[in-house]
This record gives C-alpha cells, sequence and structure tokens, in this order.
C-alpha cells in the first residue's frame, strides 16, 4: 500500500513493503532535478543537500536517461553513467536516483541481500522490457533468491492519460487478447504501462509488488507530467538508498 509520508518536511511516497527503509518517490514539494524548469534549480539543490544530510550519504549515484536497455551495477566512486536507464548497487551508505515525469520509476530492494535498483521504464523501456532485464541482472549478478525483493511501481501516466495510435501500441502489447493491458477507443488505444512492468517483474520471479495507483497527469498537481505541462517540466524521483553494511 502506497502512502504519502513526510521527509523532513517535504512530502515523498512511500510503500508499506517498504516502510522501514528510505526507498521512495519524490513529489513536487521535494523536487532533486529541475530539468526544464531552470527556475527551480536553487531549489533542487538545496533539496539534493537535504536528501545527503538526512540520509548520512555523501554522494548520489544517477544516470542521464535515454529511453534505453542499458543497466549499470555501479562502481565505488562513479556517481554519474552515461546513456543508462537502469542503475544497480550493492554500496553500502550511497545513494541512487532516477528522474521522471510520467513514465514508470521502479525500485528493486532486498532488505536481506541490502542490494538495490532503480529503472526508468517510459513506452520505449517498456517495450524493450528493461524492467525484466534489471530484475534478471540483479538476482544474477548479486545471486538473490527473487523471493527476497520488493519492488515498487511508482506513480506514472495511467491508463486513463497515456493514449496512444497503434503504433507503439503495437510495440507494447503482443497478446492483443489481453483487455487488462488496454482500452481501444475510436482507434485510439490506452495502455497500462505500470501493469506491463508489474508483468515483467513477475516473468522474473519477482512476487512482492506494490504498484501505484496514480497517474502524474491526473494528478500534476502533486507529481511532474511531461504530457500535462507540454515538456515544459521538473522531474520527480525515485529513491533508494543502500543501507550502512
Ligand atoms: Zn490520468
Amino acid at each position: 500500500m502506497f502512502y504519502f509520508d513526510d521527509f523532513y518536511g517535504k512530502k515523498i511516497l512511500k510503500s508499506s513493503l517498504l516502510k522501514d527503509f528510505d526507498c521512495f518517490f519524490t513529489t513536487r514539494e521535494f523536487v532533486l532535478t529541475a530539468a526544464q524548469r531552470e527556475d527551480l534549480n536553487e531549489e533542487a539543490g538545496n533539496n539534493r543537500k537535504l536528501l545527503l544530510e538526512k540520509t548520512g550519504c555523501n554522494e548520489i549515484y544517477t544516470a542521464k536517461q535515454i529511453h534505453s536497455t542499458n543497466v549499470s551495477i555501479v562502481e565505488n566512486n562513479k556517481y554519474f553513467y552515461d546513456e543508462t536507464d537502469a542503475l544497480i548497487s550493492n554500496i553500502p551508505n550511497s545513494i541512487m536516483l532516477l528522474n521522471f515525469a510520467d513514465c514508470v520509476p521502479i525500485i528493486l530492494f532486498s532488505p536481506k541481500y541490502n542490494v538495490g535498483a532503480v529503472v526508468h521504464a517510459g513506452w520505449r523501456g517498456t517495450a524493450l522490457y528493461i524492467a525484466f532485464l534489471t530484475a534478471k541482472k540483479m538476482i544474477n549478478n548479486f545471486n538473490i533468491d527473487a523471493k527476497n525483493i520488493i519492488a515498487l511501481i511508482g506513480p506514472s501516466i495511467g491508463k486513463c492519460c497515456f493514449e496512444t495510435d497503434f503504433d507503439v501500441f503495437d510495440k507494447l502489447i503482443s497478446d492483443k487478447k489481453n483487455k487488462t493491458l488496454y482500452i481501444e477507443k475510436n482507434d485510439k488505444y490506452f495502455i497500462d504501462l505500470k501493469l506491463l512492468n508489474k508483468n515483467q517483474l513477475k516473468k522474473a520471479g519477482i512476487q512482492n509488488i506494490d504498484m501505484c495507483d496514480y497517474c502524474t497527469c491526473c494528478m500534476s498537481d502533486i507529481f511532474f507530467s511531461y504530457r500535462k505541462e507540454k515538456g515544459l517540466t521538473a522531474r520527480h524521483s525515485a529513491i533508494v538508498k543502500i543501507k550502512r553494511g
């Protein structure tokens, strides 16, 4: 179950499955990446300082996201990953951050193994199976039993608002008989990106999955929405802290 919580005066979104850990999604109130909203640069910088100070971490590991299937395993002291859409880490006392404005944010964390991942799955990444690929890489590289991984699928554009033409629909939905994945209306397709990603995680063997109902486009007062704000928007973030060893 997802719930709003308070991170030192800033609104964040957490899941009851990982309530005791610093694994969460930020909101407009806790912007960490200004992107097109240069007026928010200073606020984002201050918020990053707050995040590091309150989690007791020194640096943020992050990436330039390009809608690829590139999954990087974080290396000690290498803080920036070029052309990467998922990060996996087991470095104690470190933070990973990726950015979103409608795309699906996914957090994977294993409290038992102290290994985590963040995934950026827009429609392209979803079509390319990035959630599945990241889960598999995490499981194989760190010898983790999939049963020990908890997955959070955060707020993203919902089936209500993610309207596409046939070409995108065709790339995303191979099983067109499965009507749980989309609604067809006047030659347009409304696709459930979160459910597609949930199915990928299940296919990778993950059973503990919390999927957020919130649509970033409908709730653009709380989250950033690329579609609603016509591209001129900042980003909310997915945050994973690897515990102190
Ligand atoms: Zn919506």
